[in-house]
């Protein structure tokens, strides 16, 4: 196998733009064009307004756009010129299922390699970048190889990605690691080093982890699952905190001490959101229920219940210390993504709350500085909660900064970890005197310093910490 010098990555979404961005950016040998079946998110890639926010993308996308990286929609040519393809599309969770577990819905992963199977006019490797089922990679060969011919070759590589949105070019251009996932034969290890030797260009040799195709395809969604049963743990534990005076931020950094355990993803929050976790363990849930081994599908699943239960107990909380009632009183909702530094919203949980919200007949106000009104709107649509935008628009205002949101509010919410809510940005002094009285304030991202807002008026409730000790 002769170097890499041409990438097409099918799938410009979170993971593709960076992703492929970033080895552009690396390796300027190399040619990298990523394509969309979405020519609007295409012309966004391809003008001012990138269609995601990260940090440092722009100036990632800036410094080699029209160089050796493009966007377009011509899928096929960009297929057909590439020696290694990237599939990183869209891999979503069925709606339906028979057990607990939730399958990937592989649709677009089927139909991105049909389409490099029915294109390629030589041959290619082709990159499992999309999160998948373990065996996926099976399904794909065959479909590639009832195409080969004497002349056309595929290979099968899994390299699934680690990036966290928020820090995504950060973790691409520093990762823990890399994996790369090859069948144990001539061919396939040959593939693995030549996708080694792109990364190579600047991730350490040491950090390039190889392993057979299905090491490298369960890798990923257990390392998701081992992420969020971290986050269901402490989320668990926070509702121990409240109950008895324990304070979970003291337990996190006690427990965190432990150098078997580590100090990193051990906040407690009102709850995990982002397009992958739940999705992840949905599917490993299913995975273990088709290979008939029920007592670990029900042991993951626990992660995600657990997941649900944080954020019903937060409204619970919320609804309560507003004596039992939130009808027709405002309450204002700091933060709508799923995490700060994205404007990403999948599965955030104030979707969850602020549907919740609406339902007990509350005045939502809205404030996220990444997250637009069509998004918003978007998202809380939902037949039979509220059906229409202008429903939506009835019942929820969407604001352009905090104080407009906390304006004569009964409760402030902070659901959105951004920096911009901390007590040392926002002046929580402003926000008090515009509120009704007495003014409420909810801290589901332990956030501020309750003790301090205490003093200025507002009754504060932080998750995983009481008035109790
Ligand atoms: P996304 O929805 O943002 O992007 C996927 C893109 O693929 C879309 O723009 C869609 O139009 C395009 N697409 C679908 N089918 C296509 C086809 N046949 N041809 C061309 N384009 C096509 O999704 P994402 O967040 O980038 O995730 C992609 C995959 O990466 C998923 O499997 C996800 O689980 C995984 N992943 C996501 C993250 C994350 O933080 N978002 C992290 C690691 C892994």
């Amino acid at each position: 196998m002769t170097a890499v010098k041409s990438i097409c990555c099918i799938g410009a979404g979170y993971v593709g733009g960076p992703t492929c961005a970033v080895i552009a950016y690396k390796c300027h040998d190399i040619k990298v064009t990523i394509v969309d079946v979405n020519p609007a998110r295409i012309a966004a890639w391809n003008s001012d307004k990138l269609p995601i926010y990260e940090p440092g993308l722009e100036d990632v996308v800036l410094a080699r756009r029209g160089k050796n990286l493009f966007f377009s929609t011509n899928v096929d040519g960009a297929i057909q010129e590439a020696d290694l393809i990237f599939v990183s599309v869209n891999t979503p969770t069925k709606k339906s299922g028979m057990g607990a577990g939730r399958a990937a819905d592989l649709a677009y992963v089927e139909s991105a390699t049909r389409r490099i199977a029915q294109v390629a006019t030589s041959s290619k490797i082709v990159v499992e970048k999309s999160t998948v089922p373990c065996r996926t990679a099976q399904s794909m060969r065959t479909i590639l190889e009832a195409n080969s011919t004497d002349k056309i070759h595929f290979d099968i590589l899994s390299n699934p990605e680690f990036l966290a949105e928020g820090t995504a070019i950060d973790d691409l251009l520093k990762p823990d690691r890399v994996l790369i996932g090859a069948l144990q034969t001539p061919e396939g290890i040959r593939a693995q080093q030549a996708l080694a030797d792109v990364y190579g260009h600047w991730v350490a040799k040491e950090s390039i982890l190889t392993t057979n195709l299905w090491s490298s395809e369960l890798s990923k969604l257990a390392a998701n699952a081992m992420l969020a049963q971290r986050i269901s743990s402490v989320n668990a534990l926070s509702a121990i905190c409240e109950a008895t005076g324990a304070d979970v931020d003291e337990v996190a950094y006690a427990c965190g001490r432990d150098s078997r355990l580590g100090s990193k993803f051990l906040k407690a929050s009102v709850g995990f959101g982002g397009s992958c976790f739940q999705k992840d363990i949905l599917n490993l849930v299913y995975l273990s229920e088709q290979l008939n081994l029920p007592e670990v599908a029900a042991y993951w699943h626990q992660v995600v219940i657990m997941n649900e239960y944080q954020k019903k107990r937060f409204v619970r909380n919320i609804i309560k210390t507003l004596f039992n009632t939130i009808t027709n009183k405002k309450i204002a909702v700091l933060g709508f993504a799923f995490k700060k530094d994205t404007g990403d919203t999948r599965e955030s949980a104030a979707i969850t709350l602020i549907k919740d919200f609406i339902q007990e007949s509350a005045r939502v106000a809205i404030y996220d500085p990444k997250v637009d009104r069509q998004q918003i709107v978007m998202d809380l649509s939902e037949p039979g909660v509220v059906d229409t935008q202008q429903q939506v628009e009835k019942h929820v205002q969407i604001c352009s900064s905090a104080y407009e949101a906390a304006k004569d509010a009964d409760a402030v919410v902070l659901v959105t970890e951004w920096d911009e809510f901390r007590d040392d940005q926002l002046d929580y002094a402003k926000i008090y005197d515009g509120m009704h009285k007495p003014a409420f304030l909810f801290d589901g991202r332990l956030l501020v310093n309750a003790p301090k807002l205490r003093k200025m008026g507002f009754k504060v409730n932080v998750i995983g910490k009481t008035e109790l000790a």
